[in-house]
């Protein structure tokens, strides 16, 4: 299991910093978060302010 960032991102980048793996990385269009390293903490949908990570 991992969060995944949806199309809703506006790249605010405030995910990023959250991540207590440092999962989140800024992609070409939005933000992207590699599966392999995501604890499925939630703490990026915590803080983003359109709901964009969402739990797979
Ligand atoms: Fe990082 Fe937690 Fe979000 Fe996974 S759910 S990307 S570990 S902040
Ligand atoms: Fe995108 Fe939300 Fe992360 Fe901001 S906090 S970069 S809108 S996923």
């Amino acid at each position: 299991m991992a969060y995944k960032i949806s199309d809703e991102c506006i790249s605010c980048g405030a995910c990023e910093a959250e991540c207590p793996v440092q999962a989140i990385s800024q992609g070409d269009d939005k933000y992207v978060i590699d599966a392999d390293a995501c604890l499925d903490c939630g703490a990026c949908a915590g803080v983003c302010p359109v709901e964009a990570p969402q739990a797979e």
